[in-house]
């Protein structure tokens, strides 16, 4: 049985086939034109998962996840750019604070795009960012080691973590300001091209009417963790991108086929546990298939890369740009748990 896709995955099809796939190698050494996230904001993409009566699409996470999965097989660097948005975004949709009407309707329209400065507060004990009320806001002190996107998008969720190990979320502009300065974009094994750099907090101001969340470090870390132990679209789309390089190549179809066989089977494991309804449960289950599926993406593209032979080694080869892009996801929103699963199942088993 065939079903018809969703108009967003059309979209997104369109999009990957027409603009991204052409130039994704010139967009990874050169950095991404100005026309690629400006047909992201106007596909109506940023607003997948966001209310519809805030001008998105509120279309189920299975199209949010294929959206995910094509942007991430076609241009690895406008996939990283455009998906820190849907945090802000989901986060806005379930705040019930003033912030929610000032930002949800732009962000889910794409009039303005929202990237994220969060990963650190999983550092605590360690305290890269602090938090401290002070007159009708918050201060923020330290250093976001990572923030992608700087210069392509307009508005940043920052947290911070009080004394009292409060996480505090809130939005500011993504630019300098008094109390907030940026590296140079990094140069980086991978997606140089989403322009990440590191912040600099001084004292940075942000009004009490900008922040979206705060709650108890233990109480997000129950909500994080389970969250982060699933597998990411963006994995599948990558190692489905490896596979059809190989579909390509006579003599590796028969690798493509074996290895296309175990994906779709832990893709289909791994999206039932995405939707089951207790985050909560089957955590071990989680990390074994966000595991077996990172396998099956370094397998896909590394078998690309031996495929393709010397020309694999040419930086205009598709190859080597997804198992560098694939190399960054295995440490993309790195838990605890997570980096110990990973860990674990590298070990060899073999005497
Ligand atoms: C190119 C790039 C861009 C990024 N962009 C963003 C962004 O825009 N926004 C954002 O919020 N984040 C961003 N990140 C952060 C990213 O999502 C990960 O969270 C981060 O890379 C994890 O590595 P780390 O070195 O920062 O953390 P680490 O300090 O390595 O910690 C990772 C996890 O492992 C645990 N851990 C650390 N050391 C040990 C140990 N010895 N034993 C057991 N557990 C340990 C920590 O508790 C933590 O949960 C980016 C990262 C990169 C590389």
């Amino acid at each position: 049985m065939t079903t018809t896709p969703h108009p967003l995955v059309t979209r997104a099809r369109h999009l990957a086939r027409e603009l991204l796939l052409p130039h994704a190698e010139r967009v990874d050494q050169e950095g991404l034109p100005p026309g690629h996230l400006a047909a992201v904001r106007e596909s109506g993409l940023l607003g997948v998962s966001a209310p519809e009566e805030y001008g998105g699409a509120g279309a189920p996470d299975a199209v949010a996840r294929e959206v995910q999965e094509i942007l991430a097989g076609a241009c690895g660097s406008t996939w990283f750019v455009q998906t820190q948005h849907h945090t802000p975004v989901r986060l806005l949709a379930r705040s019930e604070l003033p912030v929610r009407e000032r930002l949800l309707r732009p962000l889910a329209t794409g009039e303005l795009m929202a990237g994220i400065a969060y990963a650190h507060v999983r550092a605590f004990p360690r305290v890269p960012v602090r938090a401290t009320a002070e007159r009708g806001g918050w201060r923020f002190d330290g250093t976001v080691p990572w923030y992608t996107g700087w210069g392509l998008n307009d508005v940043m969720l920052l947290a911070g973590v009080t004394e009292a190990a409060e996480l505090v979320f809130a939005f500011t502009e993504a630019r300098e300001q008094p109390g907030l300065r940026a590296s140079p974009p990094m140069r980086l094994a991978a997606l140089t091209a989403a322009r990440t750099v590191s912040l600099e907090l001084d004292g940075l101001r942000v009004p009490e009417e900008s922040v979206v969340l705060r709650t108890a470090r233990e109480r997000f870390a129950l909500v994080d963790i389970p969250r982060g132990a699933n597998a990411s679209p963006a994995v599948f789309g990558v190692a489905y991108a490896a596979l059809r390089l190989l579909d390509d190549n006579p003599g590796a179809r028969e690798t493509a086929r074996a290895l296309r066989g175990r994906l779709d089977e832990v893709r289909r494991r791994a999206y039932a546990l995405a939707d089951h309804p207790v985050p909560r449960e089957h955590i071990e289950e989680r990390l074994e298939l966000r595991t077996r599926a990172f396998d099956l993406m370094r397998a896909a593209t590394t078998a690309a890369v031996v495929a393709g032979g010397g020309r694999s080694m040419s930086l205009d080869s598709p190859a080597q740009r997804l198992a560098r892009e694939g190399m960054f996801l295995l440490i993309q929103g790195l838990t605890a748990p997570v980096r110990e699963a990973q860990l674990a199942a590298l070990a060899p088993t073999y005497t």
